[in-house]
Parts: C-alpha cells; sequence; structure tokens
C-alpha cells in the first residue's frame, strides 16, 4: 500500500516534471485561419453523380426596391425570422457539375474571374473550388446555361476574356438567346437594370470564341442524355429548369425559379425585382412547388445555401424547404 502510493507520488512528480519540460510553443494559441474551407459536394442521382460547387454568395442593402410588392420592413422581419441578419440579403450562387457517363456537365457558371476579384473572393469561386474538387476545367465537355443572367453566364469568360472552359460545347435555350439577341428587343429594353441585362448577355454571348461553341436547345426535350429542358418562364422570358433523372431516381434542377428560399420559397407571392415578368414568375413558381411537394422530388437551387438541395413541402402561405442532410458517403 505505502510502495504503491509512492511509486504514485513518484509518477506524478515525473509527469510534473515532464510538462515543465515541454517547449512552450505548444501551448501558444492557434492561430485562426481566417478563411473559409473550399466549397463542393457530393450526391448520386441514379448513375449520374452531381458536385455541387458554391461560387459564393453576395451581400445586397434590403430596399423597398427588392421586393416590389412589398415593404422593406416585411422583407426584413422575414429574414429576422429565419435568424438571419434584417437589413442585409445573403443571395447564395450554386453551380452544379453533372458526370453523367463520363462526360462532364457545368450548369451555370456563376459570377466569373472578374467578380471573384472585385469582390476579394466573396463571389466567382467557382474556378477555385472546382479546382479543389480535382475537377479541370479543359475537362468540361458542356455548359448547360439556364438563363441569360450575369450570375449564370459570366463566369463562362475568365477575367481576361479567355473561355473558362476551352473544350467546351456551350447549349442555351433557343427562345432565350433569340429574346436577348434581337436587336429590336434591346433597343425598346427599358433602361437602368432591363437594358443593362441586355448588353451584358451580348458581351458573353457575342464574344467570338463562344459563339464558335454554342449551340441552342428547346423546351420538353432532352438536352442531354437524362437532363429534360422545361419551360418555367417568368424570371425571364426563356428560363429554362432541368430534370435530371437516372434509374428511379430524379432531381429538378430550378435555376432561379425561386431565389433564397429563406424568402421565396416562403413567400412565392413576393415579387423580387429581378424577375422580368413578375406576375408569370409567380405563376410558374407556384405551380413547380405545387409539383415538386405533390411528388416530393428533391429540388437542386441555384440560390439556395449551399449546398442547396431540398425537399419543399406546402404551408398555410406558401412552401417551406427542407435542407437535405450532409450525407458523407454517395
Ligand atoms: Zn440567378
Amino acid at each position: 500500500m505505502n510502495q504503491l502510493t509512492r511509486r504514485g507520488l513518484l509518477s506524478a512528480s515525473a509527469a510534473a516534471a515532464l510538462a515543465a519540460a515541454l517547449p512552450k510553443q505548444s501551448f501558444a494559441a492557434a492561430p485562426t485561419a481566417g478563411k473559409q474551407a473550399p466549397g463542393f459536394y457530393r450526391y448520386k442521382v441514379g448513375d449520374i453523380e452531381v458536385t455541387v460547387i458554391t461560387d459564393g454568395a453576395n451581400r445586397l442593402p434590403v430596399t423597398d426596391a427588392f421586393v416590389i410588392n412589398v415593404k422593406k420592413e416585411e422583407v426584413n422581419a422575414a429574414l429576422v425570422a429565419a435568424h438571419m441578419e434584417a437589413g442585409v440579403f445573403v443571395g447564395p450562387y450554386n453551380p452544379i457539375v453533372l458526370n453523367i457517363g463520363g462526360k462532364l456537365t457545368l450548369v451555370d457558371t456563376g459570377t466569373s474571374e472578374r467578380a471573384y476579384v472585385a469582390s476579394k473572393g466573396a463571389t466567382g469561386q467557382l474556378l477555385t473550388n472546382m479546382a479543389a474538387a480535382g475537377i479541370d476545367p479543359k475537362a468540361i465537355d458542356t455548359v448547360l446555361i439556364s438563363h441569360f443572367h450575369g450570375d449564370h453566364i459570366n463566369g463562362l469568360l475568365r477575367a481576361d476574356n479567355s473561355l473558362a472552359f476551352p473544350n467546351a460545347e456551350i447549349l442555351v435555350p433557343a427562345n432565350e438567346h433569340q429574346y436577348y439577341m434581337d436587336d429590336g428587343n434591346m433597343s425598346r429594353a427599358p433602361k437602368g437594370r432591363i437594358e443593362d441585362v441586355f448588353k451584358n448577355a451580348h458581351r458573353v454571348m457575342k464574344n467570338a470564341e463562344v459563339m464558335k461553341r454554342l449551340r441552342t436547345y428547346t423546351w420538353d426535350k432532352e438536352a442531354l442524355p437524362g437532363v429534360l429542358a422545361v419551360g418555367t418562364a417568368g424570371h425571364t422570358p426563356g428560363h429554362t429548369s432541368h430534370i435530371v433523372s437516372s434509374g428511379n431516381s430524379k432531381i429538378y434542377v430550378q435555376a432561379d425559379v425561386t431565389h433564397a428560399p429563406y424568402l421565396f420559397v416562403r413567400n412565392p407571392g413576393w415579387h423580387a425585382y429581378y424577375d422580368q415578368d413578375p406576375v408569370m414568375a409567380e405563376a410558374t413558381r407556384r405551380r413547380v412547388y405545387d409539383m415538386l411537394s405533390a411528388e416530393k422530388m428533391l429540388v437542386q437551387g441555384f440560390h439556395y445555401p449551399f449546398p442547396s438541395v431540398a425537399h419543399v413541402e406546402k404551408t398555410a402561405t406558401g412552401y417551406r424547404e427542407i435542407p437535405l442532410p450532409w450525407n458523407p458517403t454517395i
């Protein structure tokens, strides 16, 4: 007993001596990383592998002009109800890469390398996160575009205006292309935002290298094997969503049928300023979300929070999104 106690004491003092001998720096505070981890996430739709790659998120002040049929106080109350900061709308961007039978298709491009520089890395993260995901931009076979807003097409071009995906064919919705490339439509566009959308669409889509690789696709047909193009006009005249299916699995890649769900899924009657035809956009939104909730179909939302995959349910006042939990295996 005595011996045991003595041995215990000895070993305790030995441990204290050892601790004192340890180099001091091992007790120094760890420096903070100060930087977010790369954002990409994978899941399967049947045999198709989906990689969601975040392009970052934009912060926009909430004004009365943000939702045209609702006062900013009501928008801010909804943000607070969603445990978000009043007065600031956070809009995430989440392009996806589909691996269909070994061919890689990028759906929408994010805001571009130019935006990455201008926003100091807050947006335009697609290329850096794609590199982190181990996907070489040169290996992209197809870029599939949903509509011609800058956050969906600007990433086709790098900061020096060269092609970001130099070996890819660029597929665009036929009616979106026809509408925005029409000089008459452009000349009649209201000054300000709509005119700017036209000018930007011309800048990107009339780039000589883009034009060489451009091909149009039409609604109600497969744009690619397993990728059905569906018309969801309103946000823009040719706005297109895609139903990706393989075997018994499918997912609805909605593009901008809604913007961020914490405002526009929960309040489908709200008219965000970027819906070009807000009445048609609302009708489209309700039709799609009634279908998604009835069929319990997963939705991949470009402006949902990363990784932007969710189920939706009908509520008394609109819909509610239930994000898919992170799955550590695929
Ligand atoms: Zn968008």
